[in-house]
């Protein structure tokens, strides 16, 4: 039952990859919670696709865009309001902060960041709340210099209820947010897991991209798409049974052997999408209580808070 992978604390770097030229991802190993990947793209200014978690991860990654060009930062793109994501906007202090219009209700409804006693405790540093600014319902493009960047509302819950895809269509270049996560576990409890897997199959995987930036996680290819998607399914049938022999969520997952996916990062998020995927499955089950789910997961982890590197 042990959950996080983490025998190693020692993550080394971040690492900043040209994708496609001026395009780039800012990826944080080991990309287990609250650890994100973030990209820029440089133009006559710098568009930030999403921030980092804590003030002293989104300095750094400030740093490393100085480290390739002088250009301010006057956009920022949200791909959904997780904290890890969101938390660190405020540092960055981009002129025009674009997301989706739920983005912006629940990044104001979850708040400044708080120790809750779900993670390790966490050094956030100095970050103020920083919503968007600048909010769309399906979709938005803008343009750096004559470089079109759209942005793309998916159309239905799935990692949340306002994952939004970033696409750079010459460079054929996605950042995807949290729909994928390479090399960490899915999480779905606040969105759908049900509701993933066409976003996945018929929404992401339209898109003709050369390179894949997930959320977290080395860059990838459409390959990812189908690993996630085969998770998604044995979350679902696993619920399915659960809820045929009686069984809470945690129960369910205490009795599953999660096999190939034994060894992904934070593997206890198979306790909060079975509580998503139980409601997908019987919505008379709902509305779904989030922070119970999240303690589920610690119980479900020993009793012990989830490994937190932020
Ligand atoms: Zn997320």
């Amino acid at each position: 039952m042990s959950s996080s992978a983490h025998e190693h604390p020692e993550l080394g770097p971040p690492e900043l990859l040209e994708v496609a030229d001026g395009v780039f991802a800012y990826i944080q190993p080991d990309g287990s919670w609250y650890i994100n990947n973030t990209g820029f793209v440089v133009g006559p200014t710098v568009t930030s696709i999403d921030a980092c978690s804590t003030e002293r991860r989104t300095r750094a990654y400030r740093d490393a865009i100085r480290s390739v060009t002088a250009a301010p930062l006057t956009t920022l793109i949200n791909t959904h309001h997780h904290g890890d994501h969101t938390f660190g906007n405020s540092v960055l202090e981009a002129a025009t902060i674009i997301g989706h219009e739920n983005c912006r209700t629940e990044l104001i409804n979850t708040g400044l960041p708080r120790d809750t006693g779900i993670w390790d405790p966490v050094e956030w540093g100095s970050v103020t709340l920083a919503p968007p600014t600048l909010t769309f319902r399906d979709g938005v493009r803008l343009w750096s210099g004559d470089r079109p960047i759209e942005v793309t509302y998916v159309g239905r819950p799935a990692h949340t209820d306002n994952d939004s895809l970033v696409w750079l269509p010459e460079e054929r270049v996605l950042f995807c947010g949290d729909l994928l996560f390479n090399g960490g576990t899915p999480f779905l409890l606040m969105g759908s897991v049900q509701g993933a897997i066409p976003v996945l199959t018929d929404v992401l995987g339209a898109f003709p991209a050369a390179v894949i930036v997930p959320g977290h996680g080395a860059p990838c290819d459409h390959g990812l798409i189908d690993t996630i998607v085969g998770y998604l399914r044995f979350v679902l049938a696993t619920a399915r049974a659960g809820i045929d022999a009686g069984l809470s969520p945690l129960e369910a997952a205490r009795e599953t052997d999660l096999g190939e996916y034994a060894g992904w990062l934070d593997a206890e998020r198979i306790v909060g999408n079975l509580h998503r995927a139980y409601v997908d499955l019987d919505p008379t089950r709902g509305p779904l209580d989030v922070f119970a789910a999240l303690g589920d997961m610690v119980t479900y982890n020993g009793g012990k808070p989830l490994s937190c590197y932020a």
